[in-house]
């Protein structure tokens, strides 16, 4: 998840005050503390730093599934087996339904859904197209192949998916917890599903090609 903002932990660090005084400060922030989650704002607050942290990784999500449901039906089209081809025809249609989910995310925090550039998807997808052009039409190695580019894709959003949920949870955003949740079981499910094509049907032709 790339992002430049601050991490609240590293404005705290800064205004650390010297050692004589840091048994007062410490008072004063826990009794801050207090009063925020006794009236429900801490982090909620739409101009505090964590919302920002956590709508800046929606984003980058948002970018990642839109730009990987136009990379799935290339790697659908370039598989040798039908199961999996299968499986990527279906996780098409189940990136749209994430990309939905992440449209209604926005709609409950009241922020706009804006998509701003994974860097880290734009790679995982350039891999998938380099395993493409570096495997010959109809192998099973190319299957292998994809399969492990899907693999690294899944694992990426089932960790930014992880860690927004638990986020959520923390703000009390109970119902984007739900739809992130929803998500997040779909993407492990993927990954696990990839795993058994792969020992089902791919890996011992791979290997005797
Ligand atoms: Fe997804
Ligand atoms: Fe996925």
């Amino acid at each position: 998840m790339a992002t430049t903002t601050k991490s609240p932990a590293s404005k705290t660090a800064t205004k650390t005050a010297p050692a004589s005084a840091t048994k007062t400060a410490t008072k004063t922030s826990t009794s801050k503390t207090a009063t925020k989650k006794a009236s429900g704002m801490t982090g909620k607050m739409k101009d505090s730093e964590f919302h920002e942290f956590f709508v800046d990784g929606l984003k980058d999500i948002y970018w990642a599934e839109k730009h990987l449901s136009k990379a799935l039906p290339k790697m659908k089209k370039a598989a040798t087996s039908p199961e999996l081809a299968e499986c990527f025809e279906k996780h098409t249609v189940e990136t749209q339904e994430h990309i939905a989910r992440l449209e209604q995310v926005f709609g409950l925090l009241e922020e706009k859904a804006v998509a701003k550039k994974c860097e880290a998807m734009e790679g995982l997808v350039k891999e998938a197209e380099s395993i493409i052009e570096e495997t010959d039409k109809g192998t099973m190695i190319r299957d292998a192949g994809l399969i492990m580019a899907a693999q690294k894709v899944e694992h990426y959003e089932i960790a930014s998916y992880g860690t927004l949920k638990t986020f959520a949870e923390i703000m009390g955003h109970t119902e984007v917890v739900e739809l992130l949740n929803q998500t997040l079981e779909n993407e492990k499910a993927t990954d696990v599903i990839l795993t058994e094509v792969a020992v089902a049907s791919i890996n011992e032709p791979a290997s005797e090609e």
